[in-house]
Formats: structure tokens, sequence, C-alpha cells
């Protein structure tokens, strides 16, 4: 396996140092001379473009901030995509995008996976994220080597733009979570009752979440606000949420206010804060 990896920022960066650390023989491209810099920190080659990395590589894993780089960078590096590569895309992007993908790859002979993750930089350091896997279950194994080492869990939820599919819906209980366990904790303060207390006892209950059990803990109570995914990019999935529902015609009116509040009513909180300040904005009186 000739492994490369486009992208490699927080999550792509946490992944190549990983594959570093477990033997793998690695390849990076990302155009921010500070993450190529630490890329080849770590050992890696890097290289000065995405098609010098396709004419090197047959695994290339993109971690990309959204569907229209990872189509651009697709669309750079095809006439250097050799036949039998397999293409992972751990970006959070669009299930449209990586059926289009496949589609190409089917006429010029090479398999376009996509594996969106949870976890965050901690657990793309660390070797401990979840991948929700779409596409060709034999190119799926391929990858078998490298998933080992960057994930704790992989869920194959279907074919091509399956796995966007679940993580968006995975993503869009993690917006509304957030804004309904502020409120919760807010509703226990108003009653008496401390939010360290009242996340005791939801957490031992039906009401718990990943973002009761994790986020408040973690980046919010603390103060800490330092999980390393951004405003910006929860937006970014809270509008892959309601695109999807709009063009599957499926009516989401419950995640609709908390959509509105992440989009319009936290313009106070920059792209660039961490996504758990939503929990601020969403204090005001009502
Ligand atoms: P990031 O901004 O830290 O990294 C993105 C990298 O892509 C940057 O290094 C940037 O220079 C590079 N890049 C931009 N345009 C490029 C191009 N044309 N060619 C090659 N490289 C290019 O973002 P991140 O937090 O690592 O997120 C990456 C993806 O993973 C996003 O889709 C995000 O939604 C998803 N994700 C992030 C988290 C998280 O907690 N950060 C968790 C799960 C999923």
């Amino acid at each position: 396996m000739r492994l490369g990896i486009i992208g490699c920022g927080n999550m792509g960066g946490g992944m190549a140092s990983q594959l570093v650390k477990n033997g793998f023989e690695l390849t990076c491209f990302d155009p921010s001379p500070e993450n190529s810099g630490k890329m080849a920190a770590l050992g890696a080659t890097t290289t000065a473009s995405a098609s010098a990395l396709a004419k090197i590589c047959d695994v290339i894993l993109l971690s990309l901030p959204k569907a229209a780089v990872v189509e651009a960078v697709m669309a750079q590096m095809l006439p250097d995509i050799q036949a039998g590569t397999v293409i992972l895309d751990a970006s959070t992007s669009e299930p449209a995008t990586s059926q289009a993908m496949s589609a190409k790859g089917a006429e010029h002979g090479f398999a376009f996976v996509d594996g969106p993750v949870s976890g965050g930089p901690a657990a793309a350091n660390a070797g401990t994220m979840t991948m929700l896997l779409g596409g060709d279950a034999d190119a799926i194994e391929t990858l078998r080597p490298a998933l080992d080492i960057i994930t704790a869990k992989t869920v194959r939820v279907g074919g091509s733009g399956a796995g966007h599919a679940a993580k968006i819906a995975n993503n869009m209980l993690c917006a509304a979570n957030l804004v309904l366990v502020g409120e919760a904790i807010r509703l226990g303060q108003a009653a008496g009752v401390s939010p360290e207390d009242l996340l005791e006892g939801i957490n031992a209950g039906s009401g718990r979440s990943g973002v009761s059990e994790v986020n408040f803990p973690k980046w919010v109570l603390n103060d800490a606000f330092d999980s390393g995914f951004t405003m910006g990019l929860m937006r970014k999935d809270v509008g892959l949420a309601l695109d999807l529902a709009k063009s599957s015609n499926v009516d989401l009116s419950g995640f609709a206010k908390i959509a509105d509040i992440w989009l319009n009513g936290s313009s106070d909180i920059a792209d660039s804060d961490d996504f758990n300040a939503i929990v601020k904005t969403n204090a005001r009186e009502v």
C-alpha cells in the first residue's frame, strides 16, 4: 500500500501521526506551509500538489473542509489517479459528491469510498475515531490495514454516499443535543440543581447523550472550549442536514428551530470559535 493523505489539518494531521507511528510510509499534501511542515517533521514525504501525490499513491485519504474542496481536488488529480487506486474521503462531505466521484471512479478504474469520522482531533491523534463507511465492500477491505490504525470502530452503513448521509444525521443530533443540554442545565439551575449534579443524574438516565457524557464535562463546564471542532464546521454540517432534507423531501420541522440558532441566532460567535460555544449564545433571556 502506497498511502497518501491530502488535507493535513486537525484531523488529517492526527491520522498522519498515527500512521507514521505505526510504520506506514506516508506521502502528504497540504497547501498550508505550516501543516505541510508538520507532516515533514513527522517523517512523511510531502508533495507540491495533489496530482504529484496521486502519481505515487494507490491509497489516498482525503480530510478536506467541505464537498466543494473535495470536488476541486478530485478534478485536479483525475488525470493522474492510477488504475486500481482506492480513495477514502474522511471529510464531512455530501452524499451526492461521493456518488459523483464514485461514478467517475467506475469510468476511470479507481474506487471512491466515503468514510467521515467522529471523535475530533484527540481521537484522530490517538487512532480511536469512529468511521461511517459508504461504498464498495472490497474497496473497504483494501483500506482495512490503514483503518485498523486510525479507527477504533468502523460501521459500513451502505453504498456510496451512505457514510456521509449517516454522518450528517449524527451531527444533526450532536448540534441539537448541545442546544438542548444547555437548556436542560439552565432549567435545572433555575430549580436549584447544580450543573454537575444535573449531568450526573441525566447521565444515569435515559436523557444522556454523547454531548451530556463527553462535551459538557470535557469542554463546557470547565470553560475549556478547546475541542478542535469549530463553529464554522458545525454550521456547515447543520446546513448539510437542511440541504439533504430538502433534496430528499424529508420534513425536519423539529430540527428547524435548532438549525436557526446555529445559522442565524448565534452571530456573536465566530466561525473560528469552538463549536461548544453555542451553549453560551443560547443562554439569552426569553
Ligand atoms: P482543518 O481546517 O483543520 O483541516 C483542513 C485541511 O485541509 C487544512 O490543513 C487545509 O490547509 C487543507 N486544505 C484546504 N484546501 C485544500 C486543498 N485544496 N487541497 C489540499 N488541502 C486543502 O479541518 P479539520 O478540523 O481537520 O476537518 C477536516 C474535515 O473533517 C472537515 O470536513 C470536518 O468537517 C471533518 N471533521 C472534523 C472534526 C473535528 O473535530 N475537527 C471531527 C469530525 C469531522
